[in-house]
Order: structure tokens, then sequence, then C-alpha cells
């Protein structure tokens, strides 16, 4: 049987000593996840990290981090450290470009490797990288969100990424953020479902 916490601290040691792409050699620090590793109902999985993420090797906590948290446990009522949060890639992409393929295929054993030792029922995917790496679609993020699909029997749910609603700020009705805002209710309920 795997020993689920040693299989752990070795796949983040390997993310701490990769030098499997480029983006090695601009990095701080990696960032590896955070949040539950048992019982891990819901994982959340952005692009990359930004720069705050790689000066402290955390995710999602610069402007868009606190979004996040914001949507999370105002919107949602889902406390942020209930879910695990990771990224595509572990280390900063130069000036927050998006990954190149070759590093998100580079990178991809890792993320693949937490989602099999969290074995989550669902994953939120935020924004137009992360969506395509699950399902390899073409298809844009504005016609994804919001939707339940399937990703090797577990459930898929696209949202916005937190950095595009702070570049739009609207609140109006069929906005992102009041689309994201019905989005976490819907994972919200899902959630609730999924323990009943
Ligand atoms: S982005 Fe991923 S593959 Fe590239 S160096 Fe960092 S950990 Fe390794």
């Amino acid at each position: 049987m795997i020993d689920i916490n040693s299989a752990w601290q070795e796949l983040r040691q390997r993310v701490e000593q990769c030098k499997k792409c480029e983006l090695c050699k601009t990095r701080h620090k990696t960032v590896f996840g955070e949040g539950p590793t048992e019982n891990c109902k819901v994982v959340f999985v952005g692009e990359g990290p930004g720069e705050e993420e790689d000066m402290t090797g955390r995710p999602f906590v610069g402007a868009a981090g606190q979004l996040l948290t914001n949507i999370l446990e105002k919107g949602g009522g889902i406390l942020r450290k209930s879910v695990y949060i990771a990224n595509v890639v572990k280390c900063r992409p130069p000036n927050n470009r998006d990954p190149k393929e070759n590093e998100m295929l580079a990178c991809s054993e890792y993320l693949e490797a937490q989602l099999l030792l969290l074995r989550p029922q669902i994953v939120v995917t935020l924004g137009n990288v992360p969506t395509r790496w699950f399902l390899k679609s073409d298809k844009g993020i504005t016609n994804m969100r919001g939707q339940w699909l399937d990703w090797r029997g577990i459930k898929l749910f696209p949202m916005y990424h937190p950095s595009y609603l702070l570049r739009n700020q609207s609140r109006e009705k069929g906005s992102p953020k009041s689309q994201t805002w019905d989005d976490i209710k819907a994972l919200r309920n899902k959630i609730k479902e999924l323990e009943n």
C-alpha cells in the first residue's frame, strides 16, 4: 500500500529540485500547492505562480489570491483552508506570461501525481490555461465556465481566473463577476449534494 505522507513529501522534494524546464532559471521558489491532503474533496487549479507566489512559495497569495479567498468564503461559504490549491506549472513564467506548451508538458507529471494522491471529487479550473490542460479543448473559458464536465471520473468545473475579474470590475448581471458569484454558489451546492 502507498504511504501517502511519504509519497507526498517525496513529490514535494522533487518539485523543489526540479530543473526540467526553463522556468527553473528565473524562479525564486517553486510553488507546490497548499491545502488538506487527507479527505480533500475540492482542488482548485490555476495556471502558474505570479510574483508574490514566486517570492513566498505559496499559491494565490497576491491580489488575485485575496479575491479568490473572498469569492470562496464570502460568495460560497467555503473556507479556503478546506480546499487544495495548485497550479499547472510550479514555477513562475517571467512577466506572468502564459506557460508554454513544453513547460506545461514538463510539469504535468507533478499535477497528475498530486491529483492521484488527493483523489478529489471536484476539480475547479481557473481560467483558460488549466481548463485546456484538463480538457485538451480549444474552447475559451467564457464558453466553458459554470458547466459540470468530466475528467477521468472527477467532476470538473471551470471558473474565471480571479486576475480576469480584477480587470473586469463590473458587477452588473451577466458580467464575469456576477457569473462567478453564480458559479461559486453552484459549487457550494454541489459540495453539499455530495456530502448527503
Ligand atoms: S515549471 Fe515544473 S517542470 Fe518546469 S522547472 Fe518548475 S517544477 Fe520543473
